[in-house]
């Protein structure tokens, strides 16, 4: 039996609404904050693909006053065309529990006062989740709705050193265990059509991610783009990515074998367009999403009923 409708998978915009009763909304908040494989401590230059975490769109606020700012600004947008929406703050530019979690508190308190902010989704790195933010977390988590986002990306580990992860599997394991033992909801990224994946390497990622029953997850294709070493080094030597058909047969592929219960918060990315090397497809997202619906209706199937 397919439960999710016409959509064939468990899409966290519906599943929001029935927690919430009403529209629930993202606002793409950036805290200002850096990354420890950007500064040194873990690593430098970044993931191989990255321009910034994956805020592209997010609204760059440094201080607890500029997050408050930020946050009504765009409820003030978003509310003239959905008038009944609540809100959950996405702090989603690089890592966003690297730093002091008295900072930290006061950025997430200053986007949490706004009217209709009825939540908190956390982007971040498995290695820096210590235990003074696991301990601020959870106190956030006996007082609003929560999930924290990690970006795993592979669990091929070849992968994940050629584009420059800097943390481990072990890594990851081990900060999504201490969430679920806090009960802190935690949403893992997945990227399609990393150099050198064969299908075999991302369903087994997604069997990885799966086992440890997160609340979600994200997939999305290989964004190239410009001023990052990936996409510079694919403008010197061009190298195979995914077309439209390949990612949509894929990602169904990944959602046939996924439990049901897994929430789906995202199957296409938001690459900024000027920066967007490829591939060209990507930038339709619903062209994405239609064929992906296309691929389910063919097969006839929808999330977990292949397993
Ligand atoms: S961990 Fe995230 S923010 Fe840091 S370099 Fe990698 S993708 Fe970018």
């Amino acid at each position: 039996m397919n439960d999710f409708g016409s959509l064939h998978y468990n899409a966290i915009g519906p599943w929001l609404k029935e927690r919430f009763g009403v529209r629930m909304v993202k606002l793409s908040l950036d805290a200002g904050l850096s990354c420890p494989n950007r500064d040194g401590s873990r690593g430098t230059g970044g993931c191989s693909f990255c321009l910034g975490g994956s805020g592209g769109f997010a609204a760059q606020a440094s201080s607890p006053e500029l997050i408050a700012s930020a946050a009504k600004q765009q409820i003030e947008l978003l509310s003239r065309k959905w008038p009944e929406a609540g809100y959950i703050a996405y702090f989603q530019s690089f890592t966003n529990t690297y730093a002091p979690p008295d900072r930290l508190r006061a950025l997430w308190d200053a986007a949490l006062s706004q009217p209709g902010v009825k939540g908190l989704a956390i982007a971040t790195r498995p290695d820096c989740l210590g235990p003074d933010i696991l301990e601020l977390l959870a106190e956030l988590r006996e007082r609003t709705f929560l999930w924290v986002e990690l970006g795993l990306q592979t669990s091929n580990e070849k992968t994940a050193a050629a584009f420059n992860r800097c943390y481990s599997n072990a890594e990851y394991e081990e900060a999504v265990k201490a969430l679920s033992k806090l009960g802190i909801p935690y949403v893992t990224h997945l990227i399609l059509g990393l150099p050198g994946e064969s299908r075999e390497d991302m369903l087994a990622s997604a069997a990885y991610v799966s086992e440890l029953s997160p609340f979600g997850i994200k997939l999305h294709m290989l964004h190239l783009m410009r001023s990052t070493a990936m996409g510079e080094q694919y403008l010197k030597e061009p190298f195979p990515l995914l077309s439209l058909a390949e990612y949509s047969s894929l990602a169904v592929d990944i959602l046939e074998r996924l439990p049901a219960e897994i929430t789906i918060h995202r199957l296409t990315g938001d690459a900024p367009g000027e920066a967007l090397i490829a591939p060209e497809w990507a930038r339709n997202k619903h062209s994405v999403l239609n064929s992906i619906q296309q691929e389910f209706s063919r097969r006839g199937s929808f999330q977990g009923s292949l397993r």
